[in-house]
């Protein structure tokens, strides 16, 4: 049989060939400021929810300024509000920060007009690096779920774990065992998650014992305890064991790790809670900076979504660890948070930047430039 060429086919292949050698070209220039070196392999993103300057601080006191976050060569200031207010909740807040856009309190993943929008997470897993979440909470709770769902409210925690099996994240862990399993639509999500290869874990020593492969961690049934009810190094521990599963990938990987808890601490004006959580929160900023440092491909981002509580610190002592907390609310504040950053491409954090800048900073240094899905 002769061959058939079409004509018409191989004039689009090479206007196609053409054109995307253009797009290529156009690309590479417009990131003429960043150069190849700057770029990281891998990002780690530590979001301690709720925590601004002076939750930060009152750690670093009661630590008598021992805090490995504030070891970061760069800082920012981060504008929190969402598109529907001037105070944020953590839905809108890391619906910015995953994706880059602003939206209504509440909304996970969606534009105010129900548009769904990719998260940095699915970007980085369509250009094939690994991806993973760690909380103190349940897992389907509004910070990680920004990054993995797209829903119309935070409070659809059972559709939420469902998304997850949309993804092919490949390490989560947190509480929150109960949305997969005990659902109204009857669903046992877990076996789902067992069909895709994932290794569930229950425990710390379960998860402990996993050292290749998918893992889903469901610590909790719901939300892990306090620190001060014995969770442990929960945190910590978990991040270390995501590092070490994600960097098996050669394409690097994206990780966010959560402080859940700092947020609850404000919420109930309890400056021990915060100052517990936030401690916590640091061993797992301290296991990261680690990791980043033997590594050399990798970025660490250390902010928060926004302040809890309205703390100030109207007296303390360095010497003996002792600040002295005031609260201006039990909700969250307007006030700018703090953004640390060390490693390939820090430097691109500089002033008073937009927390959807976060995204558009991740993104640009990752150099995902083709937007798939
Ligand atoms: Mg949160
Ligand atoms: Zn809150």
């Amino acid at each position: 049989m002769p061959i058939h060429i079409n004509k018409s086919v191989l004039i689009a292949t090479i206007v196609s060939l053409i054109f995307s050698t253009f797009a290529q070209a156009q690309t590479a220039s417009k990131d003429i400021s960043i150069n190849q070196k700057s770029r990281p392999k891998n990002i780690i993103l530590l979001i301690g929810d709720g925590m601004g300057l002076a939750q930060m601080y009152a750690a670093l006191t009661a630590t008598q300024d021992n805090l490995r976050m504030t070891n970061c060569p760069n800082i920012a200031l981060v504008k929190t509000f969402s598109d529907s207010d001037y105070i944020t909740d953590s839905a809108a807040a890391g619906t910015a920060i995953a994706t880059g856009n602003k939206t209504t309190n509440g909304m996970i993943g969606m534009l105010p007009d129900k548009t769904p929008v990719t998260s940095i997470l699915k970007y980085a897993e369509n250009h094939g690096l690994a991806t993973g979440l760690v909380t103190t909470c349940d897992i389907t709770h509004a910070t990680p779920a920004a990054f993995i769902a797209n829903v119309e409210n935070r409070k659809m925690a059972q559709e939420i774990a469902l998304q997850f099996l949309y993804t092919d994240i490949d390490v989560f862990i947190g509480g929150g065992y109960d949305n997969f399993t005990k659902r109204a639509d009857s669903l046992n999500l877990i076996d789902s998650l067992l069909v895709r290869n994932y290794q569930i874990a229950t425990t710390i020593s379960e998860m402990n014992a996993i050292n290749r492969g998918k893992l889903a961690a469901l610590l909790y049934p719901k939300h892990p305890s306090k620190m001060s009810e014995g969770r442990g190094d929960m945190l910590p521990v978990s991040t270390a064991k995501a590092l070490e599963l994600l960097s098996k990938n050669e394409n690097g990987f994206f990780l966010m790790v959560e402080g859940s808890q700092i947020d609850w601490g404000g919420h109930d004006n309890d400056l021990d809670y915060i100052l517990n959580e936030t401690i916590d929160f640091d061993k797992a900023c301290g296991i990261a900076l680690d990791f980043a440092e033997k590594n050399g491909e990798t970025l660490i981002i250390i902010t928060a979504d926004h302040e809890t509580g309205g703390l100030s610190l109207p007296g303390g002592e360095l010497k003996s660890g002792k600040p002295e907390g005031k609260f201006s609310t039990g909700d969250h504040s307007a006030i700018p948070v703090p953004l640390y950053a060390k490693g390939p491409g820090g430097d691109q954090f500089d002033g008073l930047i937009d927390n959807t800048d976060i995204f558009k900073i991740m993104y640009r240094l990752f150099g995902f430039e083709v937007i798939k899905e």
